[in-house]
């Protein structure tokens, strides 16, 4: 017998309450007791959320909700400032392409912060930018991006809105959608949210409404105003994800019980734990110093040590699964991921597979070391 570890930035675990949660008889989508599904779903979004914005639930996987939040806030040749420092800043952009934006980029590479003093000098330089895009917290790379000091700069222009992909950032770190003036914040069900894949949520601002109003590009399934309309009476244009919801409205439950800066400790202290553990080892952290997020840690694969072989070794093995690095660094690093529902004990797990496959494959480092490391974190408190 081999018992399994999820440890990776999407899907996650899921708790086993919200699993029996999914499990229920199906209930029909345009009752009362769905009603009071919904009812729940965005109170408990709105709450994670940090804000007074609509909600919406997309029965999509999150790139749905990156799609969508293009689709409704533009119109085609729109000028739009997309920051990209990984994987999903590029995907950002390439959607923006696809729907005939005028889509300029800031490229950084995944080991850099965005730097947010050139959003301001290029909105100075073109203030008819109509949207600027940034990936709260990169999952390909581990960085957190200040999401709160561009929404300072963005805020001062009438007629561009702030959209932020915190799919691995809702649920793991602090981002206050109505303070810092967030106009559209998306997530996705797998990550923070603990829940399958399957479900996206998005907030949209006044600012954003505005927008749309202004936005001629094609739209029908993710139409925001549909979504709308049906969420004024709890419930949804098309068949929703119905046991998916009825397993949001438990996670979320379980959300509110912690507490959002509870949760934020946790994810905070995991991430430190692990940090903590794979430098104990030798292992050198990707994310730089400044903008290291606590929702995934990548790490650097160490010299002579095959970063295939090792992920495969601590799954295949050990029954612990952890992310490999993608395209460029596909091999080169591993990310072990912390967002949602875990504790200390998955941090320890984790390490102890790790050493233990390093050992194996003839990585020089004092076994034990990591998971002294991690321990010690996690007595501090
Ligand atoms: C997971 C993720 C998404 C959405 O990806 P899907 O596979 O479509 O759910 C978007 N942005 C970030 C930063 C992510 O981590």
């Amino acid at each position: 017998m081999k018992k399994n570890y999820l440890m990776t930035p999407g899907p996650t675990p899921v708790p086993t309450e919200v699993m029996l949660a999914t499990a229920r008889p199906m209930i029909h989508h345009r009752t009362a007791d769905f009603e009071a599904v919904v009812s729940e779903c965005v109170s408990g979004l709105k709450y994670v959320f940090q804000t007074e914005n609509d909600v919406l639930i997309f029965a999509s996987s999150g790139t749905g909700a990156m799609e969508a939040s293009i689709a409704n806030c533009f119109s085609t040749g729109d000028k739009v400032l997309v920051c990209q420092n990984g994987k999903f800043g590029e995907r950002m952009a390439q959607i923006a392409e696809v729907y005939g934006l005028d889509v300029h980029v800031l490229a950084y590479g995944w080991q850099e912060v965005v730097n947010t003093q050139q959003i301001a000098d290029f909105l100075a330089e073109n203030p008819d930018t109509r949207g600027v895009i940034v990936t709260q917290s990169e999952t390909s790379s581990g960085v957190l991006n200040d999401v709160q000091t561009v929404g300072q700069i963005v805020r001062e222009y009438d007629e561009c809105v702030f959209i932020v992909d915190s799919v691995t950032g809702i649920g793991a770190v602090e981002c206050r959608t109505d303070e810092w003036g967030l106009d559209i914040v998306m997530t996705g069900s797998q990550k923070g949210l603990m829940l399958p894949p399957g479900l996206a949520a998005v907030s949209v601002s006044a600012k954003a409404w505005a927008a749309y109003e202004r936005s001629n590009l094609p739209k029908f399934y993710f139409d925001f105003k549909k979504y709308k309309k049906s969420i004024v009476d709890n419930t949804t244009p098309f068949s929703p994800a119905i046991s998916l919801m009825v397993g949001l409205a438990e996670s979320l439950r379980m959300m509110r019980e912690e507490g959002l800066e509870n949760i934020f400790a946790r994810h905070a202290r995991l991430a430190e734990a692990t940090r903590k553990g794979c430098e104990a080892i030798g292992l050198e952290l990707f994310a730089p110093d400044e903008g290291r997020g606590n929702a995934v840690t990548p790490v650097w694969v160490p010299e002579g040590i095959d970063g295939d072989q090792l992920v495969n070794l601590m799954k295949e093995k050990h029954g612990v699964t952890i992310a490999d690095g993608q395209d460029d660094y596909k091999g080169r690093i591993f990310r072990v991921g912390h967002l949602g529902y875990f504790s200390g004990f998955d941090i320890i797990t984790t390490l102890a597979a790790l050493e233990m496959s390093l050992a194996e494959l003839g990585f020089d480092f004092e076994p034990g070391s990591g998971i002294k490391a991690a321990e010690a974190v996690l007595m501090e408190q």
